[in-house]
């Protein structure tokens, strides 16, 4: 009998699924935002606008050194919610990367608790004071 994964595995698992989707190459990250509950609050991916072109068809569109046109997998999951009003006050974020300063922001501003990531990504200083002064718990997952 193969050894049933634990939910942290369950869930990066599944981030990295999402992460799949993503439309802009030029990082493939996704999150999942998970309830005490164990159960998917949201999931997002780095892509355009909904609606929009994306840039695996028309290309990145780049300023300083950045594509404009993408919203970041965390953004993108906390934005569901938003539209859809659905609280994601005390989730978790399962997120392939450790993210950037201005998601590190969203997900404490939204109520987020935990996170975990499984890739280090431009660690941003000031996103790791933000989580400790706010007690959110950050944990690189070790898996394959
Ligand atoms: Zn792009
Ligand atoms: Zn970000």
């Amino acid at each position: 009998m193969t050894k049933r994964k634990d939910w942290k595995e369950y869930f990066m698992e599944i981030t990295e699924l999402v992460a799949s989707r993503s439309t802009c190459d030029r990082a493939f990250v996704g999150c999942l935002l998970v309830n005490d509950d164990n159960r998917i609050v949201s999931s997002g991916y780095n892509g355009s606008v909904s609606g929009n072109p994306h840039c695996d068809d028309i290309g990145h569109t780049m300023r300083d050194g950045h594509c404009i046109a993408t919203i970041h997998a965390e953004m993108n999951a906390l934005l569901y919610c938003a539209k859809e009003g659905i609280s994601v006050k005390g989730c978790t974020a399962y997120i392939t990367h450790f993210p950037c300063l201005n998601c590190t922001k969203a997900l404490i501003q939204a109520g987020i608790k935990q996170i975990y990531y499984k890739y280090d990504y431009r660690i941003d200083e000031y996103a790791i004071l933000l989580l400790n002064r706010n007690h959110i718990g950050f944990e690189k997952l070790e898996i394959d």
